[in-house]
């Protein structure tokens, strides 16, 4: 909230300043570690921009926000390229060729050579950020300079971005190797380091030759069933008083209960999980666990607040289990829980909906309004989205927008 009422009064600014790189990262908000855990939402963010600058002065930063619930989105509905990256980073990473693997080790530790590429790995890894304009060149530094696979380095990213964004990140790292949009990709150049870093960031030239003249490395395409859409289940979008005693789960992709179609829900106790094999799964940083674990206990913090019931933190090997044996222990015939996003927390549902319904009890989701009504545009690519959903935004987003 402080970063924000910080940010707030330069937000008109955003569209010119935001593509130059410095140590500060002052022109852009840096709220994407709270944005992406749902600790602050999109609707009163924008509510808050415009009511203090109008929809035209802050419509840049706006259609940036909008990229997270495009991305999101997309990966909704094809499910199948989230598990496919996952599926090949654990085959490179067992069979992958041993050079190979030990390259991208080097690059991702920051022993590239090219020394702006190596500062921002470094600082990646000691602050769990960087800014989008980093993020782009040093994808596409690995991508098309390096020739390393792209699903290695988006699972690097994955590991160390404090934001890490299951959607946001495997489909921008696409997007640089030239799969999201067939035909384009992104290449970082020495002119455009050059024009938008602090000087201090390329005072160190070494290795930056290496990004003249360079050209796209052919990146394989997509099996097409990993392409292939799915329907999207029917969710509610607001809480139908379902009888019985209620929980409420919550999850690193929604921490703001209090502010969500839940709030008018009367739940007797609400939890939260920390699944600790996921943070090995992934190889997570400490730094990431660590936000991940602070932004949960923050939301059940506002929830006890809110619901007045108990709140608990799980810590457990298995999910599934543990949030059966919260069901059980609590006496619960329902639980509800805001719709996760394509990502780790949704691939635990089949096992949760398992464990809860053996237990007798009844498993249902929510889907914030905003999220549904943008779901409903990104039909195409983002710009078609952009034209509708900026419409829909400037004519007052169909009363959604609130304030912090
Ligand atoms: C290779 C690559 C990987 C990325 N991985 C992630 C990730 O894992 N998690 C993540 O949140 N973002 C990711 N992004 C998008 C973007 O870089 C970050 O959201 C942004 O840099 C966060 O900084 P900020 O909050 O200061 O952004 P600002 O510039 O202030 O933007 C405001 C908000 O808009 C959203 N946003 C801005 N740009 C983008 C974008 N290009 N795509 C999606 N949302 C955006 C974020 O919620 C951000 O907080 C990635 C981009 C690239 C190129």
């Amino acid at each position: 909230m402080a970063r924000w009422r910080e940010f707030l009064p330069q937000v008109p600014a955003y569209a010119l300043a935001r593509n130059g790189v410095g140590r500060e990262h002052g022109a852009v908000s840096r709220l994407s570690g709270a944005i992406r855990f749902g600790v602050l939402t999109p609707e009163e963010l924008v509510g808050e921009a415009v009511r203090a600058h109008g929809f035209v002065r802050v419509e840049k930063w706006v259609q940036e926000l909008c990229w997270r619930d495009y991305w999101q989105s997309w990966l909704r509905v094809r499910p199948g390229v989230w598990t496919a990256w996952r599926r090949r980073v654990r085959r490179l990473e067992m069979v992958g060729d041993a050079g190979m693997l030990a390259r991208a080790e080097a690059v991702a530790a920051g022993r590239s050579g090219v020394a702006v590429m190596d500062g921002f790995a470094r600082e990646l890894r000691e602050t769990g950020y960087l800014h989008n304009h980093a993020r782009m060149w040093w994808a596409a530094f690995w991508v098309h300079a390096e020739q390393l696979p792209w699903e290695l380095g988006a699972a690097f990213f994955f590991r160390e971005l404090r934001d890490a964004d299951p959607a946001s990140n495997t489909l921008s790292w696409r997007w640089v190797a030239g799969l999201q949009t067939p035909g384009k990709h992104y290449l970082a150049r020495r002119r455009n380091l050059e024009q938008w870093c602090a000087p201090e960031l390329i005072a160190d030239d070494a290795g930056l030759e290496r990004l003249e003249g360079e050209s796209a490395a052919g990146v394989a395409e997509d099996a097409v069933k990993d392409l292939e859409r799915v329907a999207l289940p029917d969710d509610l979008t607001a809480w139908d008083g379902d009888a019985g005693r209620m929980g409420i789960w919550m999850h690193p992709d929604d921490c703001c209960l209090e502010r969500s179609p839940l709030a008018g829900a009367k739940p007797v106790a609400v939890a939260a999980c920390f699944p600790v094999p996921c943070g090995e799964m992934y190889g997570l940083s400490a730094l990431r666990v660590a936000a991940v674990r602070t932004v949960l206990d923050d939301g059940l913090g506002r929830a006890a607040e809110h619901f007045g019931c108990g709140v608990e933190r799980l810590e457990a090997e298995e999910v599934a289990g543990a949030l059966r044996e919260w069901a059980v222990r609590e006496r619960l015939d329902v639980v509800a829980a805001m719709r996760p996003a394509t990502g780790p927390v949704a691939d635990a549902l089949p096992a949760i909906g398992r464990e809860l319904e053996a237990a007798g009890v009844r498993l249902r989701f929510l889907q914030r309004p905003w999220k549904a009504a943008l779901q409903g545009y990104a039909t195409a690519g983002f710009f078609p989205f952009w034209k509708r959903a900026s419409g829909w935004l400037a004519g007052g987003a169909a009363g959604l927008l609130t304030e912090c």
